[in-house]
């Protein structure tokens, strides 16, 4: 039995995809700890995970920053949090070295305590990887490397890198790319798929059952169309899309289930209609089972999860990589993308009306379900945990 242990970075986004592969590590006897925020440990722990409990730089969790103003200093932050996880490990595992670390590639504090301890390492992306030639930032900017703050965040970098025996180049540091890479997308929706060599593993969404902390949900009305309406965890300051929704959808043929997240008092949207369901949070997984049609702001997991359970997306993007997910999902045939800039009452109806009605759409989907389901993403991610431990001896 391995100690294996997980460093993750403290996004919903990040930390949902890596719950699969937690269980089957417990489940093939392995003692598996993770580091986490307070919100995050009953997640860990349903996982059957020892949580290893730490303050965020970000709070209890983290919410992507949707403008250029929140956006600066969001590496100097991730060098923060980075220095603070690895000192906070130090301490934790003196006594208890673990045998590999399995890291989300954001969470640099992984790469800093493995460096110093000579401790291998397994790297997560719970969006598109990266290697020498691919990168999405290249494709769809999200970090311009000459901003102030992000050369201040490189010069500290630079400086801190050599504490934990690493070279203190910043760009070698961000270009390296790891022996052993877990991707939780289908090799079929990532952009220029084949050019990953055996590096990388793609395991798809590893989906794992959240009913122990975020309870379950049934249909009302199984016989009536369903639609999800939810634009994730880090929507913030678009109520007037909510409402654009209502407008769009009040007594049409749609059973309408809309989670609006943390941002918004609902008592803001007056009466909600009969046909809609509004609250913060929803079960996702168990309405995608259920659901017709997903309006999504096209983050990674709620693509994944969408085409998972088979379910065609209206995207709606609200940062750059949802952008690069909304594109894909259209390029595939798999839904259609749609500009908040152009989010009207009546495209919004005509968008739905064109994915819900399209037979080329339900085929896509279909076909990339098939290849969703036909990868265990949980047991290949494990299998590629368990060699590294192998080859470590
Ligand atoms: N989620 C959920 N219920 C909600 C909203 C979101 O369970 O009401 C989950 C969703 O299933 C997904 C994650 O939160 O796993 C959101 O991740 P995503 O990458 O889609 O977007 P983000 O919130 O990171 O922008």
């Amino acid at each position: 039995m391995a100690h294996i242990a997980f460093f993750n970075f403290p996004a919903v986004g990040h930390v949902n995809p890596t719950l699969g592969l937690l269980k089957e590590l417990v489940k093939r006897g392995h003692r598996v700890t993770s580091t986490a925020t307070d919100h995050f440990v009953p997640a860990v722990e349903a996982a059957g995970a020892e949580a290893v409990r730490y303050e965020s730089v970000f709070g209890e969790f983290y919410r992507s920053p949707y403008t250029a103003e929140a956006l600066e200093g969001e590496g100097l932050r991730c060098l923060a949090e980075a220095t603070l996880l690895a000192d906070h490990v130090e301490a934790h595992y003196q006594d208890d070295k673990p045998d590999l670390i399995v890291h989300d590639f954001m969470a640099w504090g992984a790469r800093f305590y493995a460096s110093r301890h000579n401790i291998p390492t397994v790297r997560l992306f719970p969006t598109y990887g990266v290697h020498e030639k691919f990168n999405i930032n290249d494709k769809y900017p999200l970090v311009q490397h000459t901003d102030a703050k992000v050369m201040e965040m490189f010069g500290k970098l630079g400086e801190v890198l050599p504490e934990f025996g690493l070279s203190p180049d910043p760009m070698a540091f961000f270009q390296d790319v790891a022996p052993h890479n877990i991707v939780f997308l289908p090799r079929d929706f990532h952009y220029e798929g084949d050019s990953f060599d055996e590096r990388f593993v793609f395991a798809g969404p590893s989906l794992a059952d959240r009913s122990a902390y975020q309870g379950s949900w049934q249909p009302a009305s199984p016989d009536r169309p369903l639609l999800l309406i939810s634009l994730g965890t880090a929507a913030t300051g678009w109520p007037e899309f909510f409402r654009t929704a209502i407008e769009a959808f009040d007594g049409s043929q749609w059973d309408v289930v809309m989670a609006v997240g943390d941002h918004l008092d609902i008592a803001e949207l007056g009466t909600v209609p009969a046909n809609f369901t509004v609250s913060r949070h929803v079960p996702q997984l168990d309405v995608l089972q259920h659901a017709d049609l997903f309006i999504t702001h096209g983050g990674m997991n709620s693509t994944m999860e969408s085409l998972y359970y088979g379910v065609p997306m209206v995207v709606i993007p609200q940062m750059n990589e949802q952008k690069a997910n909304g594109m894909r999902v259209q390029e595939l045939g798999l839904g259609r993308h749609l500009a908040a800039a152009d989010t009207t009452v009546a495209t919004l109806r005509q968008a739905v009306s064109d994915v819900a009605g399209a037979e080329e759409v339900a085929a896509g989907v279909k076909e990339m379900q098939a290849a969703i389901r036909a990868v265990d993403g949980p047991r290949v991610a494990a299998d590629t945990v368990e060699s590294c431990l192998t080859s470590a001896g």
